[in-house]
């Protein structure tokens, strides 16, 4: 048997989850994601470019885009079809190209070209959900928000530190679950988690910080 099912699965007791986030945090204590970004606005366009992408792609395309474009009103400047030109190696980078000319255009006529520190002004911008809101909030603005992508759904499940259905379950259930203390840098620990370690076809059990804590069965024993 895999492991439980998401939703039903018994959460980790508390002193689990502390002890958890305490080995994230000795391993890694400023855990940094892997954008390439210099402001709120630059990670804003790179986190909407990011879906369905990698982020080493992300960060090619980005890296030519804002050399010509790093500004709300330059990429205005700019416009779509040069956008499009840019970001054309990433996936979706037709609507991509125009959500980020839409949102730059939104963040001059109603922020005065900057990106708003606020979850709920940032899902009202183009091509913006729940999952970028708090990836900037948290990134940008050092909000104890927590951004449930692919990752952290599996991870959030395997482990049981939030076992959900949906992405919003698991994102409440963490932000139940994780400690105050960890809360700021838990997005970052358990993306980095979840990419490099639990893999999703195969996670790396053997070499795993909390294969001790984690209930998921059956373990990945060893390499190969
Ligand atoms: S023990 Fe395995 S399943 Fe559990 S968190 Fe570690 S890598 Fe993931």
């Amino acid at each position: 048997m895999k492991t439980s099912k998401p939703g039903r699965a018994k959460r980790l007791p508390p002193a689990v989850v502390e002890e958890i986030f305490r080995r994230f945090h000795a391993r890694d204590p400023e855990p940094k994601g892997e954008l390439e970004y210099v402001d709120p606005y630059t990670l804003l366009v790179a986190v909407v470019l990011s879906a369905q992408a990698t982020d080493v792609g992300v960060n090619k395309a980005t890296r030519r885009l804002y050399a010509e474009a790093a500004t709300p009103e330059a990429m205005v400047a700019l416009g779509e079809e040069r956008v499009r030109e840019h970001i054309r190696t990433i996936g979706l980078f037709r609507t991509k190209a125009k959500n980020v000319i839409a949102l730059s255009e939104r963040l001059i006529a109603e922020h005065g070209g900057a990106v708003p520190p606020s979850r709920a002004a940032l899902e009202l911008l183009p091509g913006v959900g729940r999952k970028t809101a708090n990836v900037v909030m948290n990134t940008a603005f050092g909000e104890p928000t927590i951004a449930v992508d692919t990752h952290l759904f599996r991870v959030g499940n395997r482990t049981r530190l939030a076992p959900g259905k949906t992405p919003l379950e698991v994102e409440l259930g963490l932000e139940a679950a994780v400690p105050d203390a960890y809360r700021r840098h838990a997005h970052h620990w358990l993306i980095l988690h979840g990419r490099y370690v639990c893999k999703a076809r195969k996670p790396d059990c053997f070499r795993c910080l909390i294969e001790d804590l984690c209930p998921f069965e059956p373990k990945t024993p060893g390499p190969g």
